[in-house]
């Protein structure tokens, strides 16, 4: 049999993308797979369609902009060149990139149209693997360079553009995952859910005739997470769960990990399936002590703890603080595993057990460590007391009214946790599932178009092209000033750098550059109308030297507020953007701090 050739396969995905019909798409697919790919030679293709969850090459460590920098070498192109200019600047709109503005693949493809040929490569289906194969093992941005030159040099334009894609694990096709999936095989959705393994999928599934019999969940390999349905309130969430019995919990703003033991060896799957090693240095032994069972699954969220403030840190510390661990680094944070689900003990999947027997398990197997390892299981009835006997927060309670439910929630956005979950005690686990088994409500959205108005305080340096020039702000509220006079102090408040393209960004350095003064630190102390945190993170470059002389820029943030310890104001963005530059705004109407607070609290439970 001859190899099937990988422009056949850019041909479906072409026709696919184009296609509006989703039926028409599967029927292509499977015209696809009965014509062109013969018993065995599944995975190879499917791998290509689905590279999101081929978990057997590794990562290929090349997201756009590092894509960007290899590609202009693996094209030859001058660096600054028109061309790699609109690489480089792909996510911008205007002269540069045009109406493909966004989306990396199409700019990269107007580029490679010009260089390529129009004559297929004629590269087969396995030669692109093996390429991609090398491309993730290789160990340096000048080989995975040469990988791609390789590919250039073997491909046509549009091939090229695909290749891209899979790199960057999104086709773009208009299908689902399940619908591929249920074309291959009608228990492919199945089989994967609970093996995450799409090589598997594929070899034992190849006769769509034969069905396959249910498959439970096995220690080490990763399954698929129950997940949460969202619900608007308390009063949603209750009718919902109507006649249950109902826990409630609190929503951890972590790393949603599954645990796999057996015996020494232990896994942490995230919830794209991906092996946390980096998460073996800090925990690896505790799980070993603490989890009386051999081989057992369990579900949670990874956090770190502060042991000085005897509270979680915010998020997004998880990998810094493992890699502090794996260095032998001292400090007052550790990494913290919340088990609030097991899975399977000994022999034995548990996950048709029902919750409240599965919390039992979970009592019984894992040994809790303060600060480390601790177990979420109900722990008093929420009419009585939503704090454990010890004084200390309880992070999960039964609830018996939607009066509980609401009181939960109201503690849990007052302490600036995420939100809550409620889960039905007497549900079973089930992989993928998101019917409302488990439900989430989360306050904390800052309500929209409600854009902010901050003051640039200090600037940072860029590296690279913007190594030397001001590349990103450091921003601040004022602290609210006595009716009828401007503000005098200013708080810190967030770093923010995207949002605004090259030229707005160069503006708006060129008019403050005159105010910059070098943050000389340690040797002086930032300038007095500023109040900072001595955190490094926050540390800018240089400072403006005078408010008044400040630009004001309006930001948004998609995502959330979080308790900030890096910056002086209490609470800080997470993901902020610059939305625009308010030239027409004069330096006292900046935000001040109270307002800020206030429209976070108001912004909670809508
Ligand atoms: P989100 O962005 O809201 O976390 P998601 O799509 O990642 O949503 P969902 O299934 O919708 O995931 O919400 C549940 C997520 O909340 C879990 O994946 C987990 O990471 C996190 N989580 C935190 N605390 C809990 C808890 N007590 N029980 C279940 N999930 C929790």
């Amino acid at each position: 049999m001859t190899e099937t050739k990988f422009s056949v396969l850019c041909s479906l995905f072409t026709w696919m993308q184009r296609s509006k019909s989703s039926a028409k798409k599967s029927s292509k697919f499977r015209k696809f797979l009965d014509t062109f790919c013969h018993s065995g030679h599944y995975f190879s293709a499917i791998r290509l369609l689905l590279p999101s969850l081929d978990r057997e090459r590794g990562t290929y460590g090349l997201k756009e902009s590092v894509l960007a920098t290899c590609l202009i070498d693996a094209l030859g192109m001058s660096r600054d060149s028109h061309d790699a200019l609109r690489l480089v600047n792909w996510r911008k709109g205007g002269a540069q990139t045009g109406a493909n503005a966004g989306n990396f693949s199409l700019v990269a493809a107007e580029v490679l149209q010009r260089r390529q040929g129009m004559a297929s490569g004629g590269l087969t289906i396995k030669d692109v693997n093996d390429l991609l194969d090398r491309l993730a093992s290789a160990e340096n941005r000048a080989e995975k360079t040469s990988v791609l030159s390789t590919l250039i040099n073997k491909t046509n334009a549009q091939e090229m553009k695909w290749i891209i894609m899979i790199i960057l694990k999104d086709l773009k096709l208009g299908i689902s995952e399940k619908s591929i999936f249920h074309e291959f095989h009608p228990d492919a959705e199945d089989l994967f859910n609970v093996t995450c393994d799409l090589k598997l999928v594929c070899e034992k599934l190849r006769d769509r005739s034969q069905r396959h019999k249910r498959q439970d969940i096995e220690v080490g390999k990763a399954v698929r997470p129950q997940l949460a349905m969202r619900v608007a309130n308390a009063a949603g969430a209750w009718k919902k769960l109507h006649g249950k019995e109902v826990v409630v919990e609190c929503k951890f703003d972590g790393d949603r990990i599954q645990i796999h033991k057996n015996g020494t060896e232990i896994h942490f799957f995230s919830r794209n399936f991906l092996d946390h090693s980096e998460y073996g240095h800090g925990m690896s032994d505790i799980i070993i002590q603490n989890v009386l069972a051999d081989r057992c699954i369990l579900d949670g969220e990874m956090l770190v703890w502060d042991t000085s403030l005897n509270r979680f840190a915010e998020f997004g510390s998880n990998q810094e603080i493992a890699k502090a661990a794996k260095d032998g680094l001292d400090s007052d944070r550790q990494l913290c595993y919340i088990a609030f689900d097991i899975l399977y003990v000994g022999d034995t999947s548990v996950i048709h057990q029902s919750l409240k027997e599965r919390h039992e398990l979970l009592r019984k197997v894992l040994k809790p460590l303060k600060g480390r390892l601790e177990i979420l299981v109900p722990n008093g009835d929420l009419g009585l007391n939503s704090h454990c006997p010890s004084g200390e927060p309880c992070w999960s309670h039964i609830a018996h009214n939607v009066d509980d439910v609401e009181r939960f929630f109201k503690e849990t956005v007052e302490n600036r946790d995420e939100g809550i979950v409620l889960k039905d005690l007497g549900s079973k686990w089930e992989p993928s599932d998101r019917s409302g088994k488990w439900l989430k409500l989360k306050p904390d959205y800052i309500r929209a178009g409600s854009d902010l108005d901050v003051l640039i305080i200090g600037g940072y340096y860029g590296s690279g092209r913007r190594g030397g020039e001001v590349a990103q702000f450091l921003v601040g509220l004022a602290e609210r000033p006595a009716p009828n006079t401007y503000p005098r102090r200013f708080l810190s408040f967030c770093r923010v750098g995207t949002g605004l393209s090259d030229e707005e960004l160069d503006a708006v350095a060129t008019k403050l550059k005159p105010f910059f003064r070098k943050y000389e630190y340690p040797r002086k102390p930032p300038p007095s109308f500023y109040q900072v945190t001595n955190n490094s993170k926050e540390r800018p470059d240089v400072w403006v030297d005078s408010p008044e002389k400040s630009i004001i820029l309006s930001i948004t943030s998609d995502i959330r507020t979080i308790r900030s310890e890096v910056f002086a104001a209490p609470y800080s963005l997470r993901f902020p953007r610059i939305d625009r530059v308010r030239y027409d705004k004069p330096w006292h109407e900046c935000l001040d701090v109270q307002s800020f607070v206030e429209l976070v609290h108001s912004s909670n439970g809508t």
